[in-house]
Formats: C-alpha cells, sequence, structure tokens
C-alpha cells in the first residue's frame, strides 16, 4: 500500500495504518534492541533484542541500510577486517503521535554494531573528536539516505531532539538529492569537511558559496564530474555510496571513484 501523498495527510489520518512487528532487519539473526538507557559517558544502553511494529516498507528500507552497512563493514573495514554486522539499537518506529512515526513510517537509530567493539552511537559519535567515528557516522547517514528521502541527525535535526538519534522515515521517498534539502546539503557539506579536509566547512543545511566549493571538491576527488546527484536516484545513490565507502574506510575523498560505485548504485 502506497503512503498518503502529502505530509497533510500524514497529519489528519488515524494511527491505524497497516503495518508489521518484527525483532529483526534484513536478516532475522540481525537483531534489534530497544535503546533503553545511557551509560556515564553517553552511550547508549540495548539490553536485549526488541520486538518493534512499523509499516512494512520501513522494514524493507530499514533492511537496505543494514543490508549496505554490512556490505561496507565487510568490503571496506578501517582495520582487520572484514567486519560482520551484528546488531542495530534503535529508539523508537511506530508511535500514535502527529508525523510520519504515527504510521510507522519512521525509524529512530541509535547504534549499529559489527561486533567486538565496532560501533557507531548515534548518542556520541557524530560530534566525536577522533575523526575516524565521525566518518563512521557519516557513513551511516549517506547509508540511510540512499533508502529513505529524509534523515535527521546531530547536524540536521531542525527540533533539536536529534543530537542522540537518527531518524529516518519515508515522508519524501528515496529520490535524487536536492539542494533544497538540508537531509542532502548537510551531507555534502559533512563530506566536504571531514573527507576533502575543508576544516571550516559549516554543517548548516544552507548550500551557499562554501557549499557549492566543497561540492566542487568532492566532485572532483570522487571522479564524479559526470555524474550529477540530483539528476537521479541512482545518481544521488552513487554520490552516497562513495561517501559511505570512505566514511567507513576512514579514507580521505580520492581513495574510491565514481566508476567503481555504479553497481552498488543501482541497487
Ligand atoms: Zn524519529
Amino acid at each position: 500500500m502506497a503512503f498518503p501523498s502529502s505530509s497533510k495527510a500524514f497529519a489528519s489520518s488515524a494511527c491505524g495504518y497497516p503495518d508489521i512487528t518484527r525483532d529483526w532487519l534484513h536478516q532475522r539473526e540481525l537483531k534489534m534492541r530497544y535503546r533503553t538507557a545511557f551509560n556515564g559517558e553517553g552511550y547508549g544502553v540495548h539490553p536485549s533484542t526488541t520486538s518493534f511494529t512499523m509499516h512494512e516498507e520501513t522494514h524493507t528500507q530499514a533492511g537496505k541500510v543494514i543490508r549496505d552497512l554490512h556490505a561496507l563493514g565487510r568490503d571496506y573495514a578501517r582495520s582487520d577486517g572484514p567486519w560482520t554486522y551484528r546488531w542495530t539499537g534503535i529508539a523508537g518506529t511506530k508511535v500514535c503521535k502527529p508525523g510520519y512515526h504515527r504510521y510507522g513510517a519512521a525509524i529512530d537509530f541509535t547504534r549499529f554494531d559489527w561486533g567486538s567493539g565496532r560501533y557507531m552511537d548515534t548518542a556520541v559519535h557524530g560530534e566525536e573528536r577522533r575523526r575516524y567515528l565521525r566518518r563512521r557516522y557519516l557513513a551511516v547517514i549517506a547509508t540511510c539516505r540512499k533508502h529513505f528521502g529524509t534523515v535527521l541527525h546531530c547536524h540536521n535535526d531542525p527540533d533539536g531532539s536529534h543530537w542522540n538519534h537518527i531518524h529516518a522515515d519515508r515522508g519524501r521517498q528515496a529520490v535524487a538529492m536536492n539542494w533544497g534539502y538540508q537531509t542532502d546539503t548537510t551531507i555534502i557539506q559533512w563530506a566536504a569537511r571531514d573527507l576533502a579536509g575543508m576544516e571550516d566547512m559549516a554543517i548548516d543545511g544552507d548550500f551557499g558559496p562554501q557549499t557549492t566549493k566543497g561540492y566542487k571538491l568532492l566532485r572532483e576527488r570522487f571522479g564524479a564530474e559526470d555524474v550529477d546527484p540530483t539528476s537521479s536516484p541512482t545518481a544521488s545513490r552513487l554520490w552516497l555510496d562513495l561517501i559511505g565507502r570512505h566514511g567507513m574506510a576512514d579514507e580521505d575523498a580520492g581513495a574510491f571513484r565514481a566508476g567503481e560505485s555504479a553497481a552498488a548504485a543501482a541497487r
């Protein structure tokens, strides 16, 4: 079943949208765990496997995020690879409140875990001092954007609540990137800062002259002069795949090139 096409429809419909209940994403052994608290260092605490109710399409799309993060860990681990994906931390999916959560069309991620102490915690790593962990967070954001049109995070946080989780929803489909959307502009800004060395890049969602410069620098380093991420969803995914690979592998922009990403972007 398709989603209502406008946010107005989402705001006014009842809570009884069709949904499913699952305790896994992508594969049955890759469980979800509810984040119940934070420990003394600010990391999420996720004691046990938990079932969540959500729209079936949200489950499918979130499963693709996990599929891609599993592949990134396997093929682009920063050290001692391959990494094997284990479980995902979740703060919530379907909640009867205004917005996309009401329809189970949104999911709040809190942790992505590859086992053996390799993970990304959304409450800490977005503003982490260590760049390789910020890069890993960026890789996750880019991967989420491949499969969801709206991704809110610590640098795209309109209501101040996303310092500790990543929100992804299908209110906007996984369409081509559009610089009028903060979801898309913040990813480019973040990539320019942490992958291409533009240390003074503001991650503010405003696609101005500095961001244009960052975008051109990335395009050149990625060998993506002929690939405009605003031209199609496939071109958009190619860019997001490149950002994901660099972020996961902790490499500077240019380590991987656009020509090698075509296959991954097609999925
Ligand atoms: Zn949310």
